[in-house]
C-alpha cells in the first residue's frame, strides 16, 4: 500500500480530463493529486490516516475566476461603502451617511457600485447633496463599472479640476458651464491619483478579507486584472509565508515601475503566483457610454465613446511583450475597440499561434469580425454575468442590430474552441455559480426573461464548467497544473451540496459550497 496524506471517497468527482471522466475517489499527497479513480482502485492501492467520505456529493476542480479585481475587491470590503443595488440616489446618500458614521475619522470618503440605470430617473447624479452632507471631506463614489464617478466639490478642489480642465480619454461633465461632479474614464484618475495608497498592512488585511470570501464560494484561483509592483510584493510575501493560499495569475498594469520590476526580467512564477501578462485598456464601458463604437450610440447620436490608448502605444507594448515572453490582455467593450485590438493583435500574431493573447470582455463584436478570433487564436475572456446585468439597457445603447453581436459567448467559443470565464468582481458578485447560471441560463436571479436573454449564445453546462476551470487555467498557461483533477495536478477542489450539471436551472445560483480545498488542505467548511 502506498501512503497518502488524504483520501476522499464516495464522491461524485468531475475530473474534467480530456474525456470528461467521472470518478468516485482520489488520493492526495504533498498538495498534489496522486490518483483519481474508482473507490476500489484508490482504496486498494493507497492508505491514509485521513479518509473523508463525501456521501456522494459532487466534487469539481477549484473554480478559477479568469478576470477579476481580487485585491480591489478586498480593499473595497475594508474601506468603501457598498452602493450596489441602490434603487435611488437618495439611497446612495443614506448609505454614505451610515458609512461615514462607521468610519468617522477617514478623510477620503469612498463608495462604489451605483448604477443610475437602476434608479427612477435614469440620469447621472450631481454633487449637490454630497456637498451639503460632506462640505469638508472629499468624496468619490465610483459607478458599478468603474468607468464613471461622482465626486463632491471638495474632491474637485483637491484635484484642481475646474470647468476648463481637459483630459485625453476622459470627460468632466458640465452643466451650465460648471462641473456636475461626474467624471468619465481617465478623468477619474485625476481624483483617485491623489488618494493616499493603502500601506502594506492595509493591503494584507484586504487580501485576507478577499481570500476568505472567495474560498467560501469555491474559488481557489483568480486572475487579477491589473496590479502594481508594490501590491504584488505584498501578495508574494504573504504567499511565501502561507497566509495567502489563493492562487493568483497577475496581469500587470502598464506602469513604469511594473516594466522595470517585472517585464524587463521576464515572467515570474511560483506555485501560487504567476506573472506573465500585461493588462491594457482600449476603451471605456457601455454603461457610461465610454465603450468605443464604430457608429454613434443609439441613445446618444453624437457620441461614439472613448479610446483610452492610441494604437501606436498599444503596438509598442505588444512589441515588448513579444520580446519578453508576456501575454497581452486588453479590455475592449465596444465594436470599434474590439476591431482595433483584433487588428493590432493580428499584426503581431500573424495567424494561428499559441500566444494566448486575450481580449477582456469582448462585449460587442461587429458580425464581420468574429472570424478574426479563430484566424489569430485570440482568446475571448468573458464575464457571463455582464450579459444578465446589462440586458435591461444594453439594447438602448446599441440598438436592435448591434445587440445581436453582444455577449455572444457561444459564437466566440465556436471560433476558438475554448473560452475562459470570469466575473470582473467587484463589478459583479464574486460567486462563480452566478457565472455558471448566467452562462447557461442567461436569466437574472429573478428568472427574467422567461426565455433567456439571446439564448442562442448560452453555453452548455459542460462548456460553462470548463470555462470556470480548465479553460480559465489555460488562459493563464496553467492547464498542466490546475483546472482538472488528474494525477500530478494541484489538489484544489470544491465540494457542493448539489450537482450543478443536473440541478434545475433556477437552483443553480444558490447551491451551497460544502468545502473548499487548496493543495489538499481544507480552507473553507460550511
Ligand atoms: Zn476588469
Amino acid at each position: 500500500m502506498e501512503k497518502s496524506d488524504l483520501i476522499i471517497k464516495n464522491a461524485k468527482i468531475y475530473t474534467i480530463n480530456n474525456q470528461f471522466d467521472m470518478a468516485d475517489a482520489m488520493a492526495i499527497k504533498d498538495g498534489k493529486i496522486l490518483a483519481v479513480g474508482s473507490e476500489d482502485e484508490i482504496l486498494g492501492k493507497f492508505e491514509s490516516d485521513r479518509i473523508i467520505d463525501f456521501n456522494g456529493k459532487p466534487v469539481y476542480p477549484g473554480f478559477i475566476d479568469a478576470h477579476c479585481h481580487f485585491l480591489g475587491y478586498g480593499t473595497g470590503l475594508l474601506k468603501r461603502a457598498d452602493l450596489v443595488g441602490t434603487s435611488s440616489f437618495d439611497e446612495v446618500i443614506d448609505r454614505m451617511r451610515t458609512h461615514h458614521e462607521k468610519f468617522p475619522s477617514t478623510f477620503w470618503i469612498e463608495g462604489r457600485g451605483w448604477d443610475q440605470n437602476d434608479w427612477p430617473a435614469k440620469e447621472f447624479p450631481t454633487k449637490d447633496k454630497l456637498d451639503e452632507l460632506f462640505p469638508d471631506n472629499p468624496v468619490i463614489l465610483t459607478r458599478i463599472d468603474g468607468h464613471a464617478a461622482l465626486v463632491n466639490s471638495k474632491a474637485l478642489q483637491l484635484a484642481s479640476i475646474t470647468s476648463n480642465t481637459k483630459i485625453d480619454g476622459g470627460d468632466i461633465i458640465l452643466e451650465n458651464g460648471k462641473p456636475t461632479g461626474v467624471l468619465i474614464d481617465n478623468a477619474i484618475e485625476l481624483v483617485t491619483g491623489i488618494i493616499p495608497e493603502p500601506d502594506a498592512s492595509q493591503l494584507t488585511d484586504a487580501l485576507l478579507a478577499a481570500q476568505k470570501n472567495c474560498f467560501a464560494v469555491g474559488l481557489t484561483g483568480v486572475h487579477d486584472a491589473g496590479l502594481e509592483a508594490r501590491e504584488i510584493k505584498v501578495i508574494d510575501s504573504l504567499q511565501q509565508t502561507g497566509r495567502l493560499q489563493m492562487r493568483m495569475y497577475v496581469m500587470l498594469s502598464p506602469t513604469k515601475e511594473n516594466f522595470e520590476t517585472y517585464v524587463e526580467n521576464g515572467p515570474y512564477k511560483t506555485q501560487n503566483l504567476n506573472i506573465q501578462s500585461i493588462k491594457l485598456y482600449a476603451d471605456g464601458a457601455l454603461g457610461s457610454r465610454g465603450a468605443k463604437m464604430l457608429e454613434p450610440y443609439s441613445d446618444d447620436p453624437h457620441n461614439t465613446g472613448l479610446v483610452l490608448r492610441t494604437p501606436d502605444s498599444i503596438r509598442d507594448i505588444c512589441k515588448t511583450a513579444i520580446s519578453k515572453g508576456f501575454q497581452i490582455n486588453t479590455h475592449a467593450i465596444g465594436d470599434s475597440a474590439n476591431r482595433m485590438m483584433l487588428q493590432i493583435y493580428g499584426e503581431f500574431l500573424k495567424g494561428k499561434n499559441d500566444k494566448r493573447w486575450r481580449i477582456e470582455h469582448v462585449q460587442i463584436i461587429a458580425p464581420e469580425d468574429f472570424d478574426l478570433f479563430g484566424k489569430y487564436d485570440i482568446v475571448p475572456s468573458s464575464q457571463p454575468t455582464h450579459a444578465t446585468s446589462d440586458m435591461y439597457w444594453a439594447e438602448d445603447r446599441v440598438g436592435a442590430d448591434r445587440i445581436k453581436g453582444a455577449y455572444a459567448y457561444k459564437q466566440l467559443l465556436n471560433q476558438t474552441g475554448w473560452i475562459p470565464l470570469g466575473t470582473d468582481f467587484p463589478i459583479e458578485n464574486i460567486n462563480p455559480l452566478y457565472t455558471f447560471y448566467a452562462a447557461v441560463v442567461r436569466k437574472d436571479l429573478k428568472g427574467w426573461p422567461e426565455e433567456g436573454f439571446q439564448k442562442d449564445n448560452a453555453l452548455s453546462r459542460e462548456e460553462a464548467l470548463k470555462g470556470m476551470t480548465i479553460w480559465a487555467a489555460k488562459a493563464a498557461f496553467e492547464e498542466n497544473e490546475k483546472g482538472s483533477l488528474e494525477p500530478g495536478k494541484l489538489a484544489d477542489f470544491v465540494v457542493l451540496e448539489k450537482d450543478i450539471m443536473t440541478a434545475p436551472d433556477a437552483e443553480l445560483p444558490n447551491i451551497p459550497v460544502i468545502k473548499t480545498f487548496v493543495g489538499g488542505q481544507e480552507v473553507y467548511s460550511r
